[in-house]
Order: C-alpha cells, then structure tokens, then sequence
C-alpha cells in the first residue's frame, strides 16, 4: 500500500475478510472519480439514475499520507472556529470520528447543527439523505456540506419520488380518498428518515409523516390513528418489525415491488393489509442471518445478541434485543464489565465499541468486515478538501434542498416531533 492508502480500513483484517475489496482502497482508486455513486452499500447495488456525481478532488488531497490530511484538517479547522461545525456519524470511520464535533445517528446530529447557529458552514460526514435533513432543518444562511458527494444510501435510493407517486396513485385507485366512519383516511405514508427530502416532502403533502429506528413504533401509532392502514418506505425490515412488535401479523403486511403493477399483489391483500412493505432494504443490515445468531450462542453461552431493526425479521426474532444505533450503543454502554455483546449493526461502529470497552466482550455477529461503503467514502481526503476550500472562501459540496420540497418535508418532520417529542 502507499501512504496514502494505508490505514484506510479502520479495522485490521485477514486477508479476504471483507466482503469486497473496494472498501480497503480509497474511494477514488479503481473507478473512475467521475463516475460518482459506485456500488452502493457494499453489495453491487444497481447505481441509481441521477444520483449525485462527485468530481475528481486535487492531487494533493489523494497523495497525502493520514498523518499529513490529520494535521490540514486539524489547521483548518482551528483557522475556521465557529464559522464550520463538523458532524459524524457513528458510522464513520475512526480517521473522520476523531475531527467531529458531534457523533450521533442521522437525527441526532441533524438536531446537533441547529446548536451552532452561528456557524457558516455544516460540514455533514455522513450520507446524503442526512446532510439534506441538516440542510432542512439548519438557518437558511447556513450552508451544509458533504464531503463526498458519491456518499450516497443505497436504502434511500431504492425509493425513488416517482415510483412512489405511481404507488400512491395506485392505492388511491384502489382505496379512493374518503375517510371511514372514524375520520381515518385510506393510507397514511410513513417514510423513514433514510430516504430523500423529496419523498419527506411527499409525506408531508398526504398526511404522512417521517420516523426514525428509535421511534417507529410511536410514529406508527400516530399514524393508525388517522389511517386505515400504512404505506411504509423504503425500508421493508424496520416496517415488518415495528408493525410485527405491535402484534400486526406479516401476513397484513404485502411487500410493495415498484415495478409490477399494484406492486405484485392481489386487490385482496391490499384491502386486507394493515401496512404496506416498500420493496427496499439496507444491504448492510441484510447481511445478518440467524445463523450468525446461533453460532454467537455456542461459541458464548452468556451473550447477548442486539441487532438494529433493519435486520430481517428472522434475525429481530432471534435476537436478544433489537433497537436504533443509539439504544444499541446505551446498552452496551450501561452493561456491567464482563457483559459479552453479539451487535448486529454496522461493523465500524461496533468495533469503536469493543475498543471503547475493553471491560466487554464486544463483537459483529458478521465475522465478514463488511463496512457501509457509501458512509466509507468520506475519506480524510475529501474532508481535508472541502475544510481548506472554507478556509480559501469557498464552499463547496454544498447540499441545497429546494424550498418547496424543504417546507412540505419540514411538515412531515414536524409531525414526527409533535407525535415524539425527541
Ligand atoms: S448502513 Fe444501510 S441504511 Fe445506513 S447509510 Fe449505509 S446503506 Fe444506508
């Protein structure tokens, strides 16, 4: 490796431990830096049309060693001050979490960039469905910037405004638009927070509104009481599992495929669903089996196994807990030494835990080091880049969200913190 690859996977690994080769490398070798997106979270997702392009960043940035990038971002940070503030997600590799200001999950750190009101600029080290919340929900002067604009989420993607429209145009065929006898309107959309601001917008304009992994649940109930029933997207798991944990059979809950008419369900099943499941799902998430499960419990009778509820619904049955990023990382965090931990969640971020408490046994129920290689492409380069641009004056990567979709997603967010207060 040169110096400007090495200790680009934050985690050591034995050879041919990952599950693709692209995340030892940084994001600009062996693809074309104009060809933008990539390969989605890890698994050759297909790259969506019109997905953000990010251009080729200047030498220098791609040469320098870490040591080199640590030290420009640390000088132009300290030059900036209060003018920038810099968001990490848990997610994110170590290289970038040691210059955050804040670490949070996607809403977390969206609410961290309204603190800073002073600050120019956001600087948002994470993927684009979030820098766009931030932006939503920032002073309009403040500009929020992705380091890497091919930092995209392969989940959000998968629930693209169109598609959505002809569902919602399909189920207002089919339902009509009249409320029944207790004021509940046909369909209530209910987006998850990793999906674009458009679709935000979208549940905004219908009666919908957004949720989060930690208050899906609650958002759900919201939502039954001014509804017939739910349409949930993009995320198939978190749906299944919230509605399942509420005692909504799966069988109520037909899977929505956009590309065949009423999604591939009979008019039956829709009439009869209670939820109706997006087609989409989170490629890291999907990785976890039971298998994995069953093999934690042997090797470590006293484990306890967390997984995120983006994890099938074989896997949330299986497992000891299920809960948000955040929940999985207070549990860990409230366990006594000794406590042995199965975390199936994004491997970056569990084995910051493991380092975090030495005290614990903490370990990815995938023994494949299997990183979110959208969150992975914010490489030090990039924000070593977009750091000095702001020093130099410049903004660049700026993430702006219209402003007739920002207000129609700001009604279905507010919404979500009317239901939930955070
Ligand atoms: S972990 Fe999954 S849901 Fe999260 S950003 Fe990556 S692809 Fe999207």
């Amino acid at each position: 490796m040169t110096a400007a690859n090495e200790n680009l996977l934050s985690t050591p690994v034995a050879d041919g431990a990952v599950c693709a080769p692209e995340v030892l490398m940084p994001p600009w070798v062996g693809a074309d830096p104009f060809e933008g997106y990539g390969p989605g979270a890890s698994m050759g997702d297909t790259i969506p049309v019109g997905s953000p392009r990010q251009g080729a960043i200047p030498d220098e940035y791609r040469n320098a060693s870490a040591e080199e990038l640590d030290a420009r971002i640390e000088a132009a940070k300290a030059t900036l001050g209060d003018r920038v503030v810099v968001l990490g997600h848990y997610y994110q590799r170590d290289e970038i979490v040691k210059h955050a200001d804040f670490l949070g999950d996607s809403f977390q750190l969206a609410r961290a960039a309204k603190t800073k009101p002073e600050a120019e600029a956001i600087v948002f080290c994470g993927v684009h469905f979030m820098a766009e919340t931030a932006d939503i929900l920032s002073n309009p002067e403040q500009a929020v910037i992705l380091p890497n604009l091919g930092a995209g989420c392969s989940m959000a993607d998968m629930a693209d405004e169109a598609s959505v429209e002809a569902c919602w145009a399909q189920l207002t065929n089919l339902f009509g638009t009249d409320v029944d006898g207790e004021g509940r309107q046909p369909v209530i959309p209910v987006t998850y927070m990793n999906s674009s601001a458009a679709l935000k917008a979208f549940c905004g304009r219908n009666g919908g509104i957004v949720c989060t992994s930690s208050n899906a649940k609650a958002v759900l109930e919201w939502a039954f009481e001014r509804g017939q029933r739910v349409l949930f997207f993009p995320d198939q798991h978190l749906g299944r599992n919230t509605a399942k944990a509420m005692g909504i059979s799966p069988d109520d809950m037909p899977l929505w495929n956009p590309a065949k008419p009423l999604g591939g369900n009979e008019e039956q099943a829709l009439r009869d669903s209670r939820v109706i499941l997006w087609h989409g799902f989170c490629s890291v998430h999907r990785r976890f089996n039971v298998g994995q499960i069953e093999q934690a419990r042997a090797e470590h009778p006293d484990v306890q196994v967390i997984v995120h509820p983006e994890c099938p619904m074989p896997v949330v049955d299986a497992a000891d807990a299920a809960g948000s990023t955040d929940l999985i990382r207070r549990v860990i965090e409230a366990a006594p030494a000794g406590a042995v931990f199965a975390v199936g969640t994004e491997v970056t971020m569990v084995q910051r835990m493991a380092e975090q408490h030495p005290d614990k046994t903490i370990f990815c129920l995938d023994p494949v080091v299997c990183p979110c290689s959208t969150m992975y492409r914010i490489h030090p380069g990039y924000l070593a880049w977009v750091l000095e641009r702001l020093v130099a004056g410049e903004v660049v990567n700026q993430i702006s969200v219209d402003r007739d979709i920002a207000r129609d997603a700001t009604v279905a967010l507010e919404r979500m913190l009317a239901a939930v207060p955070a």
